[in-house]
């Protein structure tokens, strides 16, 4: 990593000498709090909001993947009177009865105990990472994200 360290800098017309690049334009940040403002070179400002578009867009991606990672637990060999079927991803496994719309369906209980932990560890650390996991939260509490995730 290439040190920038700026010389007679020039508040007024932005220009500066950089140890790295010489004589050069100025960044100077938004700063409310501080008296003296800490002014980079322009090129370090670019290389710092690359890298931090780059991380951005790397987390979008991933929360991405995740979204599309959600297993399916599509039951078979179902039996009503055991409440006993096959998970597609956890196999043999305790079902319990849902409504969905006026069909009556079975769903996964394994999933749905992880489900359950899961709700209840976001819900105390007030960090959902992952929308599809929480549809019973009211339009109020939800993360502003969940409207962009398209859902
Ligand atoms: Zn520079
Ligand atoms: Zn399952």
């Amino acid at each position: 990593m290439k040190r920038y360290v700026l010389y007679e800098v020039d508040l007024e017309r932005k220009t500066a000498f950089c140890t790295a690049c010489g004589y050069t334009e100025i960044y100077i940040p938004n700063t409310r709090t501080q008296t003296k403002p800490r002014v980079i070179c322009i090129n370090k400002a670019r290389e710092l909001w690359l890298n931090n578009r780059a991380k951005q867009r790397k987390l979008r991606a991933e929360r991405e993947q995740r979204l599309d990672r959600k297993p399916r637990h599509t039951l078979t060999e179902i039996n009503p009177e055991t409440l006993r079927a096959t998970c597609a991803v956890c196999g043999r496994t305790d079902i319990r009865k849902g409504i969905q719309g006026k069909y009556q369906s079975f769903e996964c209980l394994t999933w749905r105990r992880g489900y359950m932990r899961k709700y209840k560890r976001s819900h105390y650390t007030g960090l959902s990472t992952n929308p599809m996991h929480y549809p019973k939260l009211t339009k109020r509490t939800r993360p502003p994200f969940v409207q962009s995730a398209g859902l």
